[in-house]
């Protein structure tokens, strides 16, 4: 707790001082959560007094929460099997998600949520908008589907959050957005969440929020705290052997590799496996099924690997993600920002590496004017940046099955090392052979 009172007043820096009641402060703390995120603290004493909000926040910011719980401040006395808030959202993991995170934060209370999604039945969403969930969390297309056959009733509604906005508007949600808005109350309270602010946002913001407080956490920030960025240039065709080199590292425990396409997703998946790395995919042409697959494999840790897109990953919420890989360098840095995001979620430590072939400098410098920091190059001893450019990958796979690792055996090799930058050398595994079980937080240092 700050010791300013000044400080004190304007943000608050325990669950305590938040005006939440306790059943609700009782799911927060069997979360584990001792403090709330800086968009918490600013957010909350707001929105439970009923107030527009705009908050430009990035997931892995707390955000969710932010509306959530407020959500649950205000309904508490009303659990009448009427929709009384809606949370729009523009993937089905981000209503899945949302919707559990709701079950957990409001156990203690008598509300109800409902995940309203594409790709499955309709009977049981049906039936928890006939009457049982008083907070529903929808994606835009499916909220539609059901609100033309005439059974879903808004005329109750008081809150509204509009979630990940920016990304419905690249989804290309935001007609279906706006037509779903035109059918709500006028007098409700609205809060509209978004990594960033484009001019199609802060119009949609214009014309459906009244007065709103705004709130900025700035996104540089939080992608700046607690991550350790590097970038690993190496020349494209060798970024799957340097990925699987990586993975040697057995301290990567959970890492989320990004790819451009979903083709690339793929083949990256595919390639890792054939070396023995246990790797699935996800990405928007992967049946819901297979996501909720992929994404179990994932949290279970029986895949170590999940490789992704970026709408995909978008509000994918995996608890300790040791690493975030860019496999390709994004062309835009609010995207690597969103990626990073993915791990130091809610201040825990983790790392970014990219992947940069030389044509992804210039995108790689754009990222760093973005954040205002130097991200550091590094080489990974031991491997041969010189190979040649034929694509081994299928044919070799015979020779790194069960290896996990990949690479000429014995060279390994520790952790990348940085170039140029007058920096002492790791302190890298010694001698060939895989990688110790020496502690993460120990070597990181060294890098
Ligand atoms: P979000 O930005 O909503 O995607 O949340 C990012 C992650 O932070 C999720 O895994 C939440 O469970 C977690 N989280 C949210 N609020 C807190 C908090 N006050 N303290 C610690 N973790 C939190």
């Amino acid at each position: 707790m700050p010791n300013d009172p000044e400080k004190r007043h304007a943000e608050p820096t325990t669950f305590e001082d938040l005006p939440l009641h306790p059943t609700i402060r009782a799911g927060v703390r069997e979360l584990g959560y001792t403090e709330p995120t800086p968009i918490q603290s600013r957010t909350i004493p707001d929105a439970v007094l009923g107030r527009d909000l705009i908050g430009t926040a990035q997931t892995g910011t707390g955000k969710t929460a932010a509306f959530l719980l407020p959500i649950l401040e205000r309904l508490l006395d009303h659990p009448n099997g009427r929709i009384l808030a809606l949370v729009l959202t523009p993937t089905r993991e981000l209503a899945l998600q949302a919707n559990e995170f709701l079950d957990k934060l409001g156990r203690h209370t008598r509300l109800h949520g409902a995940a309203v999604y594409g790709g499955v039945g309709m009977g049981e969403q049906e039936r928890a908008l006939r009457g049982g969930a008083e907070i529903v969390v929808a994606t835009p297309g499916r909220l539609l589907d059901h609100m033309s056959r005439g059974y879903v009733n808004f005329t109750n509604l008081e809150i509204l959050v509009l979630d990940e906005a920016d990304r419905m508007l690249d989804m290309g949600f935001l007609p279906d957005v706006r037509r779903i808005l035109s059918r709500l109350p006028r007098r409700r309270q609205t809060m509209l969440f978004s990594a960033t602010m484009p001019p199609e946002v802060v119009r949609l913001a214009r014309d459906f929020l009244t007065e709103p407080k705004t709130v900025q956490v700035d996104p540089t920030a939080a992608a700046a705290v607690g991550v350790s960025h590097l970038a690993l240039p190496v020349p494209t065709h060798l970024k799957t052997d340097l990925l699987v080199e990586l993975l040697a590292d057995q301290t990567m425990t959970s890492v989320l590799v990004f790819t451009r396409t979903k083709h690339r997703a793929d083949r990256v998946a595919r390639q890792l496996s054939l070396r023995g790395v246990g790797a699935t995919v996800i990405h928007g042409d992967r049946s819901q099924a297979q996501r909720v697959k992929a994404l179990e494999g994932f949290r279970t840790g029986h895949n170590r690997v999940l490789v992704a897109t970026d709408i995909a990953a978008r509000g994918i919420d995996v608890e300790g993600v040791s690493h975030v890989v860019n496999y390709d360098v994004p062309s835009e840095p609010d995207v690597y920002i969103h990626r990073v995001g993915r791990t130091a979620r809610a201040q825990r430590l983790g790392d970014a590496f990219s992947l940069v072939g030389r044509e992804e400098e210039d995108d790689l410098h754009r990222i760093e004017q973005r954040l205002g920091v130097e991200i550091r190059r590094a080489q990974v001893p031991g491997f041969d940046y010189k190979k040649p450019a034929a694509d081994r990958v299928d044919s070799s796979a015979g020779q790194f099955r069960g290896g996990g690792g990949g690479g000429r055996r014995g060279e390994r090799r520790g952790p990348p090392r940085e170039r140029g930058r007058g920096r002492p050398p790791p302190r890298g595994r010694s001698g060939g052979g895989r990688p110790s079980a020496e502690p993460r937080r120990e070597r990181r240092a060294s890098w």
